[in-house]
């Protein structure tokens, strides 16, 4: 905040209200500013034509709404749109647009990186650059909205982007926030997905959360030592105190946790694991979506052939267990789960970078 102007994208409605009081600007014009913002898709007050052109003035002079700006987009085959974005300190992310799956989706990113290495995914390789803000994460919600022409329509938001959701805690919820603002987009947490990695303080926080989106919790094995092996900051945790605090997550009627299995060739896709993922989920509600691996350059693993997805899924099914298997999109375009890296990072080229990402 170089200018010394309050940045509105960081606000919540409440935080936004008491920001225009500040300035003698009676409460209720926030509302309005945030219609303009999250349903309009404003990046200035100019615009912003039920408001005086003397208030527009002083809001200009004291305030101001970063947003993400688009750097390149990309159509894939199959509909699926990637948005590569550049921040204010130029670093680029990416969100991806899965169209009719019935449902219009967003997936969008929560970190530049991610910390957790998870050996098969490039993002895990970047490690953490840095943790997104508030603005960030609802800011490529509010520009794909406008981009796509969805700001009165209904969409679905995933945050299977880049990064671990919560690992940003706080910023993540924030965002939800903001995005479910009435005045705003008007998000209700059913059309909210949130993917983790599942880590169990993180996790027992987000049950007592007023505003609950769906669970997506990302398991990929069946053993401790399996896991271990394939996450590397899954090693203070076993698999035991993770479905634990599943079984206790909060869930409304008919809803259910979904658990994402990623299937490495020869590593978790065999017989025996899926058994154990039976025996794993017994009791809890869970439906359980199958990611055969999205292969990459760098990626030290092989996607298994479907005979084996279809076995592992079929063990599942015949376990009682809802399963389903999830279709690669916007593989063309590197758009598809974790297949999002940052090229050539922001120190070495600004302005280079390209990052591909993730979805469903
Ligand atoms: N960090 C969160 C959300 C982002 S990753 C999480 O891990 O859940 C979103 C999903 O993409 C996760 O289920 C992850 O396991 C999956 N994924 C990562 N790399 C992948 C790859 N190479 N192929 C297929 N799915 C991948
Ligand atoms: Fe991070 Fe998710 Fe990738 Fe694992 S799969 S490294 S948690 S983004």
């Amino acid at each position: 905040m170089v200018s010394g102007r309050t940045d509105i994208a960081e606000l919540e409605l409440t935080e936004l209200e008491d920001a225009v009081s500040e300035l003698g600007v009676e409460r209720f014009h926030a509302r309005q500013i945030y219609r303009w913002v999250y349903r309009r898709g404003l990046e200035r007050f100019d615009g912003m034509t039920d408001l005086s052109v003397a208030l527009r003035r002083q809001l200009e002079a004291a305030l101001m709404l970063t947003t993400p700006q688009i750097a390149a987009r990309d159509q894939s085959s199959d509909g699926t749109e990637k948005f590569l974005f550049r921040l204010a300190d130029q670093r680029t992310i990416e969100s991806v647009f899965i169209p009719d799956t019935p449902a219009q989706t967003f997936c969008v990113s929560t970190q530049v990186g991610c910390a957790m290495g998870c050996g098969f995914c490039l993002t895990g390789q970047m490690g953490l650059v840095r943790n997104l803000t508030a603005g960030e994460i609802a800011g490529q919600v509010r520009v794909l909205a406008r981009e796509l022409e969805l700001q009165d329509r209904r969409f679905n938001v995933v945050l299977m982007g880049m990064g671990e959701p919560l690992h940003n805690y706080g910023a993540t919820m924030k965002a939800l926030r903001m995005l479910a603002t009435p005045s705003g987009l008007a998000l209700t947490p059913r059309r909210v997905t949130l993917s983790t990695i599942g880590m169990v303080p993180a996790l027992k926080r987000l049950a007592r959360e007023p505003w609950l989106p769906n669970l997506a919790v990302s398991l990929h094995a069946t053993t401790d030592a399996a896991r271990h092996e394939l996450i590397q900051t899954s090693r203070k945790q076993r698999l035991a105190d993770l479905v634990a605090a599943c079984r206790s997550f909060p869930l409304k009627h008919r809803d259910r946790i979904t658990f994402e299995y990623v299937l490495l060739d020869g590593v978790n896709d065999t017989e025996a694991d899926a058994h154990r993922l039976v025996t794993l989920l017994r009791g809890l509600r869970a439906k359980v979506n199958l990611i055969p691996l999205n292969e990459a350059p760098g990626i030290p693993f092989s996607r298994p052939p479907d005979l084996h997805v279809d076995r592992f899924a079929r063990i599942l099914a015949s376990g009682k267990v809802i399963v389903s298997v999830r279709k690669s999109r916007g593989r063309d375009i590197r758009a598809a789960c974790g297949q999002l890296i940052v090229e050539g990072g922001p120190r070495q080229s600004p302005g280079q970078q390209a990052a591909q990402m993730v979805n469903g």
